[in-house]
Parts: structure tokens; C-alpha cells; sequence
């Protein structure tokens, strides 16, 4: 650990320095990374990625699933021949442009719960399916979380490991981008050598905690060799998605039926040819995103946009012979600090519908 505090105390602000090189060299190391393409094909084949919390645990029914609801997840995907993958199977597809079977789901749990241990992970086991475990380094082993030697016996159980930071900290809260690089950078190398410790290797897949991101937190992710990073607004993966801002669709709380698991294992994707702004971060309430979408598989007629799941929205389409314009904003002000912007338009086959969702981080509000 003192190597790692060491390349701490040197954490610059700017990548042009030297120690920012080096510190960067240090992690990519850690990680023992293949080379990775950068190009993807032009393809249009999905991934549908789920993201769990708690399993069963009835104090925190918001952020848990009834464990034999996801025995309905895990029975569904089995009688309708669904191909479970992990997040690393998926992003190994994507990348080296290999084939997607076109029933294709990646199941994550983030935040290492001893609850997954308990009740989850007997159930992937029974169904003999795979799973992505995004564990928040400086937790384990405390209280609620697995410990070290259970995250161990889960990976020899088919289980995935990612890293989901250190700290579980909201980034975005810091103001200057300097500092949040900074709190960033030192945070993961802190993960990256707690895992390496603890696993003797550190993990190449990343998910954000909270789900909250920025441009600066993706391009040191692959500064640092990792291979993608889970965000966790609702959407579905695709050839030609950003692998740095991976949608997963919630099963929690309210989002954990089976009739809402189902749709959602059979979505398909909206692909996005520009959006404005780009930033996650509220910067006007409401806030308006203007975004063009490839219109060559959705029927546009039939074209819907959701605020927080309502209708509650100012809309203006512009179709172009490729593509359709959409400007969207919200009637209301946003109140809570994560707030969604969905479109949905049916599939022009008429076979289903597809998805896409922008994903607001009000850093004025607090976490609940
Ligand atoms: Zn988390």
C-alpha cells in the first residue's frame, strides 16, 4: 500500500505531467491488460445488462430483490433459451466484432452484499448461470458486505469480479475538476491495489458508484487500460454503444417484477447519432437534451419520450431521411438528484420495442 500512497502524493491535475504518466503506467500494469480494439463493427446486435443490489433482504426493500422474484428472472431466461454471459463475455464480443447469440443478457450486482453471498448466488449456481460482481473495495468486509475470502469462493462459483472503486464515494460532487480528477485517480489506484492484494489481480471492468460519471472519470478508465464501465440508467448495449457509459436496466424495489424483467430482456436499442449536451450534470432545471437518433429501426410515428417514467414532457421531432431530431425537456422542475429522460419508439418489424435513456445528476441535491 505505501507504493500506492506514494503515487498518490504525486497525483497532478494535469495528464501532461509526469507523474500522472507514470501513475497511470502503474495502474495499467496492475491491471495486466491484453490490447484492446477500439473500433467497433456496424452492427445492430443487443445486449440486455440488469444491475441487482440486495437479494431477499426485506430491511431495504428499494434496493432488494424478493429472492424468488429473481428465481423468475433466473427461470424465465432458462425456459426461453436466453444466453447468460458475463460483463467481460460481453465487451469480448463487442470488441473483437465475435457473434452475439441473439437472446443475450449479462446479470451485475453491484456493492458486494453479503445478502448476494446468502441468496443470490445459490440461485445462479442452481441455474448454472454466470453473474458480474462490482465490489466497492473499502467495504468488504464490513457489516452488510461479504468479506474477502466469500468474494473469493463467489468467483471460483462462476462470479465476475469489477471493480465498483474504492470509497463508493459521489465524484461529482466535488467541484473543481482538478480535485475530482484528483479524488478519482487516487481512489481507483487505491481499489485497483486493495484487489490486487486480495485477488492477485485487479479487475479491467469498472462500474460507477451511484451510477454517476463524466467525461474526465471515462477517459482516466481508459488511460488506465480498463476495458468498459457500467453506468446504470436503463437502456440496452449494442456494437455500437460507448463501452465507458454501459446501460443496465435496475431490479429493484418497484423495477423487480417479472413482467418488467421480461420486457426488458427482449428490448432493443435506440442508437444515438449525437446528443447535446453530452454531460451528465444538470446544468439548467429542467434541462434540455437535443438529441438525433438512426432512425433506420424504429417507427417514429409511434416515438414516445418519459420524464421519471411520465408523460411529462415538451417535445419537437425534426425527421431527416436517416435519422430523427428530438427535443425534449421536462414540463416540471427535476426534484431528486438522478432523474431519466426515455424515449421509446416500437421496432419498425413491429417485433418490439426499443429503448433509450439520458441519465440527469442534480449535485445540488443530496442522496437520499
Ligand atoms: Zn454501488
Amino acid at each position: 500500500m505505501s507504493g500506492a500512497y506514494n503515487e498518490m502524493k504525486c497525483m497532478p491535475a494535469c495528464k501532461h505531467n509526469p507523474c500522472y504518466g507514470l501513475a497511470v503506467l502503474v495502474l495499467a500494469i496492475l491491471l495486466i491488460l491484453p490490447a484492446l480494439s477500439p473500433t467497433l463493427p456496424q452492427k445492430h446486435d443487443r445486449i440486455v445488462c440488469f444491475v441487482y443490489h440486495r437479494f431477499g433482504d426485506d430491511r431495504y426493500p428499494s434496493t432488494s430483490v424478493p429472492t424468488e422474484m429473481f428465481r423468475g428472472h433466473l427461470a424465465y431466461l432458462s425456459q426461453n433459451n436466453f444466453n447468460v454471459w458475463t460483463m467481460g463475455q460481453a465487451i469480448n464480443a463487442i470488441r473483437n466484432e465475435k457473434e452475439i447469440p441473439s437472446r443475450t443478457v449479462v446479470l451485475t450486482i453491484d456493492d458486494g452484499y453479503r445478502s448476494f453471498y446468502e441468496n443470490g448466488l445459490p440461485l445462479l449456481e442452481e441455474f448454472g448461470y454466470p453473474a458480474t460482481l462490482y465490489v466497492n473495495a473499502q467495504n468488504i468486509g464490513y457489516k452488510a458486505y461479504m468479506n474477502w475470502d466469500e468474494v473469493r469462493k463467489a468467483e471460483k462459483r462462476g462470479i465476475e469480479i469489477g471493480n465498483h472503486s474504492s470509497s463508493h464515494r459521489h465524484f461529482l460532487d466535488i467541484p473543481d475538476l482538478s480535485d475530482r480528477k484528483e479524488a478519482f485517480f487516487n481512489d481507483l489506484l487505491t481499489a485497483q491495489t486493495t484487489f490486487f492484494d486480495s485477488l492477485g489481480y485487479s479487475p479491467d471492468l469498472y462500474a460507477y458508484p451511484y451510477g454517476e460519471y463524466d467525461h474526465m472519470m471515462k477517459e482516466v478508465l481508459k488511460d488506465a487500460g480498463f476495458s468498459s464501465a457500467a453506468a446504470q440508467y436503463s437502456g440496452v448495449l449494442h456494437r455500437n454503444s460507448d463501452l465507458f457509459e454501459i446501460p443496465r436496466f435496475s431490479m429493484v424495489g418497484p423495477f423487480a417484477t417479472l413482467k418488467g424483467f421480461i420486457q426488458k430482456s427482449q428490448m432493443k436499442p435506440i442508437e444515438v447519432i449525437t446528443k447535446e449536451p453530452e454531460d451528465i450534470v444538470m446544468k439548467n432545471n429542467p434541462p434540455t437534451m437535443i438529441i438525433t437518433l438512426d432512425n433506420k429501426h424504429i417507427d417514429t410515428e409511434y416515438l414516445q419520450c418519459f420524464v421519471n417514467g411520465e408523460r411529462n414532457c415538451i417535445t419537437e421531432m425534426q425527421e431527416g431521411p436517416d435519422y430523427v431530431k428530438v427535443k425534449i425537456v421536462s414540463r416540471d422542475h427535476l426534484p431528486g438528484r438522478r432523474s431519466l429522460y426515455t424515449i421509446t419508439a416500437p421496432s419498425k418489424d413491429r417485433k418490439g420495442w426499443c429503448w433509450y435513456s439520458h441519465v440527469w445528476v442534480n449535485t445540488e441535491v443530496s442522496e437520499d
